[in-house]
């Protein structure tokens, strides 16, 4: 559950998300790097296609988050977007993400330090068939039981944001039906780590239940809080 392993990691100032108050000039400008970054490195991974994802990350009482329909290849420092959380822009002149409402209801409802969104083509597919992810995989652990699948509402409503909170209870991310994913974490490191997690064990239930005339084994809801309580033990849960 360690960090270890990115290809590339841009673990430059991912501790500054959950210092509340008021964050100073240099704060703001490296988390607006290391939002960037993710960003970059969510579609380099193939999880996003074109702008279709978002990202953001808390730092004191501001939500710096990727504008609306702005390829992550052209962001610059002068692009920086942030909010408070009650959605009033107060950074940059470009618009933020129409997805904002889903970040902000992460950001009142959880300690997160920072939230990705994507439409991962696995997790969207496993979104339109059931309305959990099986357990499949302890690593569901990690997101603090088996992974739900918030109901459909169109995009940048007020209504997929409640749908989404409903979801996150208890979890540390969720699906979206026939949309995509949503995770948090303390940092912008782990929550895409959490998003590529949930794109993998997507697809691993997709590829064990295609396999003709047989259907995989699950974990038992106890087998998984066993894991639970484990990576607690480590320390390393967010
Ligand atoms: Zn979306």
């Amino acid at each position: 559950m360690t960090e270890t392993g990115h290809a590339h990691g841009h673990d430059r100032g991912s501790e500054h998300g959950h210092e509340h108050g008021h964050p100073n000039g240099p704060e703001i400008e490296q988390a607006w790097l290391d939002l960037v970054a993710t960003a970059r490195r969510s579609a380099a991974d193939g999880l996003v296609v074109g702008t279709s994802g978002n990202v953001s990350v808390r730092v004191g009482d501001l939500v710096l988050v990727t504008p609306s329909g702005v390829p992550y290849d052209r962001l610059t420092p002068a692009d920086t977007v942030a909010v408070d959380l009650d959605g009033r822009q107060v950074t940059g002149r470009l618009r933020p993400t129409s997805e904002l409402p889903m970040h902000l209801e992460v950001y009142r409802n959880s300690t997160a330090g920072a939230v990705v969104h994507t439409h991962a083509v696995h997790a969207t597919a496993v979104s339109t068939l059931v309305p959990e992810l099986p357990l499949i995989h302890y690593m569901a652990a990690d997101f603090g039981g088996p992974v739900r699948v918030a109901p459909y509402a169109m995009y940048g409503t007020d209504a997929l944001a409640g749908h989404m909170v409903r979801a996150l209870a208890g979890r540390t991310g969720c699906l979206l039906q026939n949309h995509g994913t949503v995770t948090y974490a303390d940092t912008l490191d782990k929550a895409y780590d959490r998003t590529a997690q949930l794109e993998w064990m997507c697809r691993l239930w997709l590829t064990a239940t295609s396999v003709p005339g047989r259907t995989p084994t699950l974990l038992s809801r106890g087998q998984v809080r066993d894991v639970e309580e484990q990576l607690r033990g480590y320390g390393q849960r967010s």
